[in-house]
């Protein structure tokens, strides 16, 4: 692979969906073996709206959680690979759909790490926006109580994730477009660039002159518009592309 796109570029933006996770046992969620495609019924369960109006949803919503694969993953070299690049001096900003919380316990610092989606291991109360470890959450949820209340307010808990029918926070989107309109570089990992405002994102970095670098499986929308599309693994081919940033 030519990685002249690499030369120079001091100020990387690194876009990562659940592709970058697979290699560390989380299942993504639209691929042949996704939890969407396995279960479509599991869709309600992550709608806001059905979420919120109903207990039975929330309890098989939890359900889910307990089971969740993250708990017990390890970041893979992928993950790794992106904090050692950061240790490197390379100016990296992760701007992440995943909500796992593996490229913090690679290495990465986490203000350098922008969860778009939110994370697994907070639970906000929809009624007094209390945010507290999932931990104390789900232990009740294991215990039994299908529908965990906030205990100060009485309030609906929820994970810390943005569930379809939510929005982004406007802060949190907001700064993933200036990242992008300013980094030297836009790499996207395990996405398929198939959620807005998120997969924009990159229309934003060529707009503003940057080259744009996919590493995903399939194809996806902004193929058409990228420097170079990556189809090798991503636990492969990703530790080779932060040697080349390294190295420049
Ligand atoms: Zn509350």
């Amino acid at each position: 692979m030519d990685m002249s796109w690499a030369n120079g570029a001091t100020r990387v933006a690194v876009l990562t969906g659940a592709g970058i996770s697979t290699d560390s046992g989380i299942p993504d969620y639209r691929g042949p073996d996704g939890v969407w495609t396995r279960d479509p019924a599991l869709v309600k369960a992550f709608t806001y709206g059905s979420f919120m109006a109903d207990a039975e949803v929330r309890a098989a919503f939890w359900r889910t959680c307990l089971g969740h694969a993250a708990w017990q993953a390890q970041p893979n070299a992928a993950h790794r690979a992106l904090a050692g690049l950061e240790r490197g001096g390379v100016a990296v900003r992760v701007l992440t759909q995943n909500v796992d919380g593996l490229h913090q316990r690679a290495g990465s610092s986490a203000r350098k790490v922008l969860e778009l989606h939110g994370s697994l291991h907070e639970v906000v109360c929809t009624g007094c926006g209390e945010r507290t470890p999932s931990r104390a959450t789900l232990d009740r949820v294991a215990a039994g109580d299908g529908d965990p209340r906030c205990r100060a307010c009485g309030g609906i808990l929820k994970l810390a994730v943005v569930l379809f029918g939510e929005n982004l926070d406007a802060g949190t989107a907001g700064l993933a477009e200036r990242i992008a309109a300013h980094s030297d570089l836009m790499l996207v990992i395990g996405s398929s660039l198939q959620v807005e405002p998120v997969a924009s994102l990159c229309a934003v970095a060529v707009n503003a002159g940057h080259p744009l670098v996919i590493v995903n499986r399939d194809p996806t929308p902004y193929d058409d518009i990228a420097t170079e599309v990556v189809r090798e693994p991503i636990s492969d081919v990703v530790p080779r592309i932060c040697a080349a940033l390294a190295a420049t």
